[in-house]
């Protein structure tokens, strides 16, 4: 199943995309998808309604916006340098635990919505991810058992300023939060959708040349390593999420000089079974 939430932002409403691509209204389930959902089998029991009343669903209006898939969860819990080309890129040695920050729920987005520049940015920069949705209440989790803590897959961008980031002192967290810095989207994919999430290809452009172009094969740290791993240090919620890493290719690594965003870029990027988004890059009001 492919879920999906659309309408105005923090109005949106539940739907599916079906295996043809059409966007079914899913209100008629009475639920949306948050940590609530997550927790009581809501996977399960929205795919009995799918099968019962998808036919009769009404159709998303053509042209209404996606929202993040999910309602905003508890927490966004990132992996950083996860795969070894973007550790290199970073002038960061490859770690042998996993990096893990966190990222301001505030900062969730729909996945073609405007990246907005925060006041005071200089360097805004992308980073394709594939994201994890949790399914069920994860505290010590063997990596053997991950797999029954996961409710889907989502394609992610830990949008980030690498001044508030890495030059204003202190933690990651003040250049990944800013609005709008967390797209979500356009779908998150249940676990049947996504056999294996560790053969998937990643890619990111701005406008229109190659940036990021890389594997999920290429992760230091695998899905299951990671949910185990957060799991040891937090109690990970129904619905919260876990952003996976980005591969080798974003602005701060560039040469001969780093190369930040800028009103009026249009960022693509994709991931396997997951979909693809197109953002602009604009200024705040
Ligand atoms: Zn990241």
């Amino acid at each position: 199943m492919k879920l999906i939430r659309f309408g105005e932002a923090g109005r949106e409403r539940p739907g599916l995309q079906l295996p043809d691509g059409r966007r079914i209204d899913a209100s008629g389930f009475g639920s949306d998808y948050d940590e609530a959902f997550f927790a009581g089998d809501g996977i399960d029991r929205l795919r009995t309604w799918e099968e019962r009343s998808a036919a009769n669903a009404p159709i998303v209006p053509s042209g209404a916006r996606l929202g993040p898939p999910i309602a905003r969860p508890s927490k966004i819990v990132c992996i950083g340098l996860n795969y070894r080309d973007h550790a290199a890129e970073s002038g960061m040695n490859i770690p042998t635990e996993p990096v893990i920050f966190l990222k301001a729920t505030t900062s969730i987005a729909g996945s073609s919505d405007p990246v907005v520049i925060p006041r005071g940015a200089t360097k805004v920069d992308y980073e394709v991810e594939l994201a994890v949705v949790i399914g069920r209440r994860a505290s010590y989790v063997q990596p053997e058992d991950a797999a029954a803590h996961v409710a889907g897959y989502v394609l992610f961008n830990d949008f980030s300023e690498r001044a508030f980031q890495l030059e204003r002192a202190g933690q990651w967290v003040k250049g990944k939060s800013s609005d709008t810095f967390a797209p979500i989207g356009p779908f998150v994919a249940t676990p049947p959708e996504i056999p294996n999430p560790q053969a998937l290809r990643i890619w990111l452009t701005v406008n229109g040349d190659s940036r990021q172009d890389s594997t999920t094969a290429n992760m230091i740290f695998d899905v299951p390593t990671l949910v185990s791993y957060v799991s040891q240090f937090m109690t990970l919620m129904p619905g919260d999420v876990i952003s996976t890493g980005t591969p080798a290719g974003v602005g701060l690594g560039m040469k001969p000089a780093p190369v930040f965003l800028k009103a009026g870029d249009v960022v693509a990027y994709g991931i396997d079974g997951l979909g693809d988004t197109c953002q602009k890059v604009v200024d705040s009001a």
